[in-house]
């Protein structure tokens, strides 16, 4: 297209067909930039406005090919890598490519969202876990955080360090949708008094890849890039009013059910645990409160499924494209945690066989109970 338009703050060409696109502007703005004859007329898309205006970051989606693009310059330079992982869905949204791309840099993980975990919760267990998943999948992670983007909890820790750390280097913020990154960079501009001002007075150096360039007073910058989408997470799948309903907004409250083998247990029709053998014992659900739990026979399970998939037991709608629910088996050698990610978690006792099911298996996993 010749009449094609660049956003002189990331570069993204500017287009009003999807807000969730690199360089999206609505439509009218889009039209005027066109007709406007002023060559000086500079056009910022609506990310880069708002976070000129309102030091505010928006998400954007890309593809994995840009995203490959983005990791493969890494290696060639000196940076410092920030993984930003939901700790409620951790395992899908740690980066494993990451070992692949960034040379010899250091990466962290910083764990969000974990104002979501109950009071109670030990944080050294918490990134215990962390760092024994992230070894599984060849990760090497310097430092492990704990924060809350939303609540800013433990924030100062996080910034001294990369405050620390960016003397020498450039900070990459990588993660995939919805870990909250955008949420963590907000808080963190907030926060770091010093760069509100070079933010508004300062133009993002432009890159084809759709990063923003947030400049630190030491010369060198934090870098936001665009979320990646994998096919690994829930969020992928479901809708925006489904995302809400799913995703926990508070700590959690246990809600505990006495099972017996031969009970089952649906998280609406995106999670089921059938309880095969065992002591009669306590499953605690860990999940949004308005999460729909249905307890029923094992024997009933699959035919009730079938019958209410979509309507009693919704999300997900009939309409969504989403793998059916796939389980495996799974002994409890101590406490431990059942795991639907995205979703949330049921603690059980040691010693219990349970199968537990997700959609195509997404996010479905196991760890030692952390509470
Ligand atoms: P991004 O796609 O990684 O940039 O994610 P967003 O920043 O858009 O956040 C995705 C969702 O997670 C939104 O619904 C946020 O409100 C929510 N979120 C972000 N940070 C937190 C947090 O620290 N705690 C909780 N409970 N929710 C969060």
């Amino acid at each position: 297209m010749d009449d094609q338009i660049i956003c002189i703050g990331c570069g993204a060409v500017l287009q009003s067909d999807n807000v969730e696109e690199a360089g999206y502007l609505p439509a009218a703005r889009l039209k005027q930039a066109r007709e406007s004859k002023d060559e000086d007329n500079d056009v910022y898309c609506q990310r880069c406005f708002r976070l000129r205006h309102y030091n505010e970051i928006m998400p954007v989606k890309a593809d994995n090919d840009d995203f490959l693009k983005l990791l493969n310059s890494l290696a060639e330079k000196k940076a410092l890598v920030v993984n930003v992982v939901d700790l409620f869905d951790f395992t899908n949204s740690l980066l494993s490519a990451l070992k692949r791309f960034i040379g010899n840099n250091d990466f962290i993980l910083v764990g969000n969202k974990f104002d979501l975990f109950p009071q109670n919760s030990r944080q050294s267990k918490i990134k215990d876990w962390m760092r024994q998943e992230a070894n599984r999948m060849g990760l090497y992670p310097k430092k492990i955080f704990l924060v809350s983007a939303k609540n800013k909890k433990n924030l100062p820790e996080l910034i001294s360090y990369l405050d620390h750390n960016s003397r020498d280097q450039d900070v990459y913020f990588v993660g995939t949708t919805n870990v909250g990154k955008s949420t963590l960079l907000n808080a963190i501009i907030e926060q770091m008094g010093d760069i509100q001002n070079l933010i508004t007075t300062s133009r993002f150096p432009g890159t084809t890849l759709d990063k923003i360039e947030i400049p630190l007073t030491n010369g060198h910058f934090l870098v936001d890039t665009p979320g990646i989408l994998t096919k690994n997470q829930l969020a992928t799948h479901l809708n925006t009013q489904e995302l809400e309903l799913i995703s926990p907004q508070k700590q959690l409250k246990p809600v505990t059910f006495q099972l017996s083998p031969g009970n089952s247990l649906f998280l609406a029709g995106l999670g089921r645990v059938d309880y095969l053998k065992g002591k009669k014992a306590s499953f605690t659900v860990y999940a949004a409160r308005g999460l729909y739990i249905h307890r029923t026979k094992t024997e009933n399970a699959d035919s009730f499924y079938e019958k209410h998939i979509g309507e009693l037991l919704s999300p997900p709608a009939k309409s969504d494209k989403l793998p059916l629910l796939k389980g495996q088996e799974y002994h409890t050698g101590s406490k431990s945690d059942l795991l639907f990610g995205g979703i949330g978690f049921i603690t059980v006792p040691a010693d219990c066989l349970v199968k537990i099911y997700t959609p195509g298996k997404i996010g479905l996993g196991i760890r030692r109970a952390l509470i």
